[in-house]
């Protein structure tokens, strides 16, 4: 695919991950604690016999509830809380000159580690806000683990992804944010990843009837989103939402309408921009999927030839929705495919009288009782990372020479 050259975890994905967390759930000490990205729930259901794209939200969490966990909680709630510090980022460069413009969004790991290894002069551009996936892990032992009275030690945090590279963001060295805050030594943020096929391999061995699941609900304190984190899933998702967000910071109030549907950023078109205005500020957004249309981009924009504030990248075509993890034999891979699966998660997010990250009551709640405010320290040491630069596994040949498999499993 796409990510060739920024995939490094062929050998984890193989392994089927889920085996470790099945014997989690079997384990009578351990708390497993799943949170489901936004994308899983509108690619499941075709490994069960269901169209391309059907909202099985309420089966899922049902499925994972059959299969042993302590907790279900919400990706799409970090979602939210990426999108309260990265637009948050974004304001501070644009108002107070923070940092370097344009800023690149940081939720996609395979991006990340395309940027570090090919383009690490970008790396200053690029959003220091965690993914959600690297928000939700510390959250969970933390503040939740905190409120719910469990121990720390004994959660193991698992996160359901459409995503391959997830494997390697969870396991690179840095993401151990809850083990400073805690003091527990070896602590990780996050434990595991399954991908979406995954989880339906494993449902398929034990045998549960996934269509005929009667629909579960999220736990609380952290099961609750916003329509802005639903559409996370999609290319364009990220920056509609920030979009949102960035507006309400500026000028305390709600955007138009007209900007809650920013439909020159939707679609599947490999490079997309749009312009908006911020009290009085223009400013122009891009949204990109595939590394080869990011650079692209990224050497029009070298090259003076085009400027941007705001720059959203996923390694996959359509984002997430098409990610490396998702059902793809059922049904064979198609746009007609990802098209289906981004409309469904449009229309969750249409139907949704919440559609502001900032009004979601549980990310109020979040800050009001532990984080503070956006890019507080608390915030900054548990929901900001740094990026490396990765240029010398380059050899003379321009290839990536050293194995990507030796990062640490
Ligand atoms: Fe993972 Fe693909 Fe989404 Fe990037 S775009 S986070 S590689 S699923």
């Amino acid at each position: 695919g796409q990510c060739a050259n920024a995939c490094p975890v062929d050998s984890i994905t193989e392994a089927y991950e889920y085996s470790a967390v099945r014997d989690a759930v079997r384990d009578p000490d351990k708390v497993v604690i799943f949170s489901t990205s936004p994308s899983v729930r509108v690619g499941l259901g075709e490994s069960f016999g269901l169209p391309a794209g059907a909202f099985v939200e309420g089966q899922m969490v049902a499925a994972l509830r059959a299969l042993g966990a302590d907790y279900v909680l919400d990706t799409n709630f970090s979602a939210d809380l990426t999108i309260m510090e990265e637009a948050s980022e974004l304001v501070e460069r644009i108002t107070k000159k923070a940092g370097p413009l344009p800023q690149f969004t940081s939720c996609c790991p395979a991006w990340v580690k395309f940027a570090e290894t090919f383009y690490p002069e970008i790396l200053p551009h690029i959003s220091s806000a965690k993914s959600p996936i690297g928000m939700q892990g510390p959250t969970v032992k933390t503040y939740f683990a905190a409120r719910m009275g469990i121990d720390p030690a004994k959660i193991v945090n698992v996160a359901v992804t459409p995503c391959t590279a997830k494997k390697f963001e969870i396991r690179r060295p840095e993401m151990a944010g809850a083990a400073r805050e805690t003091g527990v030594a070896g602590l990780r943020d996050m434990d595991h990843v399954i991908t979406t096929r995954e989880l339906a391999k494993w449902l398929k061995e034990e045998g549960v009837d996934f269509a005929a699941l009667p629909e579960s609900g999220y736990d609380s304190l952290m099961g609750a989103a916003s329509g802005a984190g639903v559409i996370f899933g999609n290319t364009g998702g990220v920056m509609e939402a920030a979009a949102r967000t960035a507006y309400w910071l500026v000028t305390g109030k709600n955007p138009p309408a007209d900007y809650l549907n920013l439909t020159p950023v939707r679609g599947m078109d490999g490079v997309r921009t749009a312009r908006v205005e911020i009290a009085g500020v223009p400013l122009t957004l891009a949204v990109v999927h595939g590394t080869a249309n990011a650079k692209l981009l990224i050497e029009e924009w070298k090259a003076g030839r085009a400027g941007y504030d705001f720059v959203e990248v996923m390694t996959c075509r359509g984002g997430c929705i098409g990610g490396g993890g998702q059902p793809k034999t059922e049904i064979p891979m198609s746009d007609g495919v990802r098209s289906a699966r981004i409309d469904s998660l449009y229309a969750r997010d249409g139907s949704m009288s919440l559609r502001f990250s900032h009004e979601n009551p549980d990310i109020r709640r979040v800050y009001e009782e532990y984080y503070g405010v956006p890019l507080s320290r608390r915030a900054e040491d548990l929901l900001h990372t740094a990026y490396i630069n990765r240029a010398g596994d380059l050899g003379p040949s321009g290839m990536v020479e050293k194995p990507l498999t030796e990062y640490p499993a």
